[in-house]
């Protein structure tokens, strides 16, 4: 069984733990170094990418993700995680700094507060039919996609979901709705690093 990480400073731990167990993972809140040293993927969940980046410095975390990240480790995450791997943010609050990895710009609040909250059936071409139905909740969205390959983007442009190398990251909220293509694609990610294939860059 693979054991996946959940970043547990801040955010929906739970609903990505009830996903990844569903899907058959042993799940390891990671808080610690030490923690974050044994699991074989890790989940960066929604919530407040500001409270999740300053906590993590507080834990001292910062620095060990950044490196497990240039290490190769498989990590997927949704809303604010998806906000703390990009490469460049925009409309960041004071200070506020990204783990970084994917080599995209995202921008925070894309849509405005919490009243423009929306939901969606999103056409993603890798998952196949039927759409995912798509919970946007004070949503980035990514504005360059650069290396990273685009999985959806919504009806009036804007892409949504990304993926680059063993990075997989949406906007939206899978772990909220019952959709579990997203985090099955995380786990074959972190399958075919357990199995020492040659992994895919770009
Ligand atoms: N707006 C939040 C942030 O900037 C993200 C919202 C979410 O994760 N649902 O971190």
């Amino acid at each position: 069984r693979a054991r996946i990480g959940i970043l547990a400073m801040q955010g929906d731990v739970r609903e990505h733990a009830r996903v990844l167990e569903e899907l058959g993972a042993d799940v390891v809140l990671v808080r610690r170094a030490v923690e974050l040293a044994a699991v074989d993927g890790l989940v960066l969940p929604g919530g407040e990418s500001t409270a999740i980046d300053r906590l993590s410095r507080a834990f001292g975390m910062r620095e060990p993700i950044r490196e497990a990240i240039a290490g190769g480790l498989p990590v997927y995450g949704t809303c604010a995680g998806l906000i703390l791997l990009a490469d460049r943010m925009i409309d960041g609050a004071p200070g506020q700094q990204t783990f970084g990895g994917l080599d995209v710009t995202v921008r925070r609040n894309a849509f405005g507060g919490q009243a423009e909250s929306f939901e969606t059936a999103l056409d993603v071409p890798a998952l196949g039919a039927p759409p995912v139905h798509a919970v946007f909740i004070r949503a980035p969205l990514v504005i360059e996609a650069g290396m990273a390959r685009p999985l959806a983007a919504l009806p009036g442009g804007g892409v949504v979901a990304v993926e680059q190398g063993a990075l997989l990251g949406t906007a939206f909220h899978p772990e909220a709705t019952g959709e579990t293509r997203f985090h099955r694609r995380f786990l074959a990610k972190v399958a075919s690093r357990r199995a020492g294939r040659p992994r895919r860059y770009g």
